[in-house]
């Protein structure tokens, strides 16, 4: 049997390739879904609260950090993440501060930031520049000072962040959280209250394999007052853009199917190579586009049907000694691995040298990147006790604690 972790619409079964394939969508579906939004996400004043749909996930982070920063200043980022993120904070004009990771949960460790306030007695500077060495890889970039003022949340793979921590860290530092739950709809933190409720504004992606996937779209709930006006998008979505997101369900199904005769991965690259199918890291940000009405409605289902949930993480994570033997022994036994998240501290590998990614200030990001394995949550126990097996044998026990170097 063939099993695929990952990739090829894999997450969908067969009935819902043909629900989503022949869904209609109308604008009251995008009313419906803002609304519902609105309700489970809003701020403390509903009236204050606006909900944009979006073209993506990413899309809808930049609107979200122009809403709330000026352009110059930087945001603390996750340190282990894709370039998606990425994109969406050069594109709304701020600089990243990757840091480190956690290798408990993927999540960024603020221990490992030691901040200090520029400027404390030597006067002159502006009160909350804060200054670290951590930050800008032991020297600041050049130019003005950049005020740090945002911090935004990932929840890595559907963990959740130490909430409480990040909140005091965010107080204390006057930052304005932004949650991007692209990985962790649905999921609740450690004090009961549900992601995508706690910071100036929740981000959703509901891109493929994402926590809500209906292969593109994306929203952002502004949970409060704006400090920088905005523009939802106003155009429709291009045809081409429809099409692929309609079809991409029916392809990877189809692809899957013909992988037992060994023309399933070569069909998927021609499919790729003539933009029938789009690789995720290669779906463009445009401020200017609307969601697709189908997306809308599809979306608005998967919300509902997780209520409860706040246990399950969009993907089991372990880290591996010998990564590339564990990825040949899985094939052997039939497990495909169409990509996984992530090969680099910023996924995908041929976006990762725009990044100029901080190697040297995140270790834990490096390590990881290089041994990590994840396994999606769709699949029963019993679908993947022999992938289980191989895993254990190369597991890396001792994960925790200390920075390599
Ligand atoms: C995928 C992703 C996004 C946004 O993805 P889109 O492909 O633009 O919908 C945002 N943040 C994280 C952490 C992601 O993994």
């Amino acid at each position: 049997m063939k099993r695929y972790f990952l990739g090829m619409a894999a997450g969908y079964s067969t009935g819902e390739v043909w629900r989503h394939t022949f869904a209609m969508g109308r604008k009251s579906d995008c009313r419906a879904l803002k609304k519902y939004l609105r309700g489970r996400y809003g701020g403390e004043s509903t009236e204050d609260t606006r909900v944009v749909l979006c073209k993506n996930g990413r899309s809808a982070l930049c609107l979200a950090l122009m809403a709330y920063f000026e352009p110059g200043d930087a945001v603390i980022v996750n340190g282990f993440t894709c370039y998606a993120v990425y994109e969406a904070v050069k594109s709304a004009g701020l600089t990243p501060i990757w840091t480190d990771v956690s290798r408990e949960d993927l999540n960024f460790d603020l221990s490992l930031l030691q901040v200090t306030r520029a400027g404390d007695g030597s006067g002159g500077n502006p009160k909350n520049v804060l200054r670290s060495k951590n930050f800008w890889g032991g020297k600041e970039p050049a130019g003005p000072a950049r005020k740090i003022a945002g911090i935004i949340i990932q929840n890595s793979l559907g963990n959740p962040v130490d909430v409480k921590q990040v909140e005091a860290f965010a107080r204390k530092h006057e930052l304005t959280i932004i949650e991007d739950l692209a990985h962790s709809a649905g999921v609740k933190y450690a004090d009961g209250r549900e992601a995508g409720t706690v910071g100036a504004a929740a981000v959703f992606s509901f891109g493929k394999d994402k926590a809500i996937d209906t292969v593109s779209g994306g929203a952002v709930v502004l949970r409060h007052p704006c400090k920088r006006e905005i523009k939802a998008p106003s155009k429709l979505p291009k045809l081409s853009d429809h099409l692929r997101a309609r079809f991409y369900p029916f392809f990877g199904t189809v692809c899957r199917g013909l992988a037992s005769v060994h023309l399933g991965g070569a069909l998927m690259r021609g499919l790729v190579k003539i933009h029938w199918v789009e690789k995720s890291a290669d779906n463009r940000l445009d401020l200017e586009r609307k969601i697709s009405k189908f997306e809308a409605r599809l979306a608005l289902k998967q919300f509902k049907k997780f209520k409860k949930s706040g246990e399950a993480p969009l993907r089991k994570f372990c880290l591996v000694q010998n990564r590339g033997e564990v990825l040949r022994e899985l094939q052997k036994a039939g497990y495909y691995f169409g990509g996984f998240w992530y090969e680099r501290p910023v996924s995908p590998e041929r976006y990762y040298k725009k990044v100029h990614f901080p190697e040297e200030n995140c270790p834990n990001s490096v390590f990881v990147a290089k041994h990590i394995i994840n396994l999606p949550t769709y699949y029963s126990k019993a679908d993947l006790a022999p992938a289980l097996k191989i895993i254990e044998k190369y597991l890396l026990r001792d994960t925790r604690g200390g920075r390599e170097k």
